[in-house]
């Protein structure tokens, strides 16, 4: 039988932390489980370089390498994965299906797992030079700013982990933050503040991304200072948030206000057979320690809901 005539006992959308550990306890239950990630095993967290607060790591372990681990773990049980983009689920009734850019796939139960993207600042000359100057990953693109000046804006846990991340390259790391306080956990700020590369642009918002051919400057606005600045660089980092990757889900799943999926604590969502697990979840902390445990309870659950 080809993988569309199949019908799976758990689809996941979404190879990340919460897909992939939802995988090893599903199929080491028995459960037959198709995958479908669209881009890396590992999801947002290969992008890091690095993890360092996942317990039993004590010098961290490399995010891609994580992500990789992850994927051997669930396939050594039997899981299965397609590289797929998802376009559409049908949630209703005994048989769940996934429209992707490969075909229609099948399952009983289905879990949504397809964490999170970055949000874009939306301002002039981002879209025009993104790939250019305008990254959202530190991880991919670092390397590229050797001995140059960048900046990285947002005041969060990412924008603060990224830019010391980018010292290792760069001359000067500008990190350019909309309020006087940092929204970052204090031992990021600790170690940021004590960064001699690392020079704050606080109270400050990019009002526009400038060049020619790439990025060669922002322009910088100090709102307690009512003053407008050019600050020369060659890239810039946007870290500005997440924005939950909901856009494929039929209406029937309930999400809340910002688009994230609502759940129970057994990761059940408004439809029957329907979970979600991970960083779509509507959750208090976002992170893989919780994103793997989502994705083990909904294989639970899921188990639970087809042989009770
Ligand atoms: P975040 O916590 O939502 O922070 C986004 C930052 O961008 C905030 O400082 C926010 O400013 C700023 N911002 C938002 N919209 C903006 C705009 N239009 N213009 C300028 N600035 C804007 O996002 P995140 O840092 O990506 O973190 C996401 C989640 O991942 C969090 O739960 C975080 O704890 C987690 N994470 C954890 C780690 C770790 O544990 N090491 C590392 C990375 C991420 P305000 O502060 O003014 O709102």
């Amino acid at each position: 039988m080809t993988r569309q005539e199949t019908i799976y006992d758990m689809l996941i959308v979404g190879g990340g932390p919460a897909g992939l550990s939802a995988a090893i306890y599903a199929s080491r239950a028995r459960m037959s489980v198709l995958v479908i990630e669209a881009m890396l095993s590992g999801g947002q967290i290969a992008t890091t370089e690095r993890l360092e607060n996942y317990p039993g790591f004590p010098e961290g372990i490399g995010g891609a390498e994580f992500g990789q681990l992850l994927e051997a773990q669930a396939r050594r049980f039997g899981t299965e994965m397609v590289l797929a983009t998802v376009t559409g689920v049908s949630s209703e009734g005994e048989i769940k299906t996934v429209q992707t850019s490969n075909g229609t796939y099948r399952g009983r139960t289905l879990l949504i797992a397809s964490g999170t993207r970055p949000r874009a600042l939306g301002v002039p000359g981002e879209e025009e030079f993104k790939g250019r100057g305008v990254s959202y990953c530190a991880t991919c693109d670092g390397f590229f700013y050797q001995d140059q000046e960048v900046a990285v804006v947002g005041g969060g846990d990412s924008a603060l982990q990224e830019a010391m991340f980018l010292t290792k390259f760069a001359s000067k790391v500008y990190i350019i933050h909309r309020r006087d306080q940092l929204r970052a956990i204090n031992i990021l700020r600790e170690r940021a503040k004590a960064n001699p590369k690392i020079e704050f642009l606080l109270d400050s918002q990019v009002r526009t991304i400038n060049g020619t051919d790439s990025v060669e400057s922002v322009t910088v606005y100090n709102k307690k200072l009512d003053k407008t600045r050019e600050v020369k660089v060659s890239g810039i980092f946007l870290y500005v948030g997440l924005i939950p990757n909901t856009d494929f889900l039929d209406s029937s799943i309930k999400v809340d206000e910002y688009g994230y999926i609502i759940t129970n604590e057994a990761m059940e969502t408004s439809v029957a057979g329907v979970y979600a697990a991970g960083d779509i979840r509507q959750k208090s902390l976002r992170q893989v320690v919780t994103a793997v445990a989502d994705g083990a309870i909904a294989a639970v659950s899921a188990n639970n809901y087809l042989y009770g």
